[in-house]
């Protein structure tokens, strides 16, 4: 459990970094980014996935494993 923790708390420095890299962490704070899923709006506390797309757009799913389940889902069926 305090491993997972652990791990977790340096994948949100990263996440911080690639998102400020990616001049994607004012959106967020403005809660302009929502979840793919669920619509649920995008905070750095409860990104799940964050999946780039062409175009510089990004996708997120949000901590919901429903959410996460549904998109992973949706992957597959892609061609
Ligand atoms: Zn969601």
């Amino acid at each position: 459990m305090q491993e997972k923790k652990k791990i977790r708390a340096v994948f949100k420095e990263e996440l911080q970094n690639l998102l400020l890299s990616l001049n994607e962490i004012e959106p967020i704070n403005n809660g302009e980014r929502m979840c793919i899923v669920c619509s649920k709006v995008i905070t750095l506390e409860n990104i799940q996935l964050l999946i780039p797309r062409s175009g510089n757009s990004i996708e997120y799913v949000c901590d919901s494993p429903t959410c996460v389940e549904a998109y992973n889902r949706k992957k597959e069926t892609k061609p």
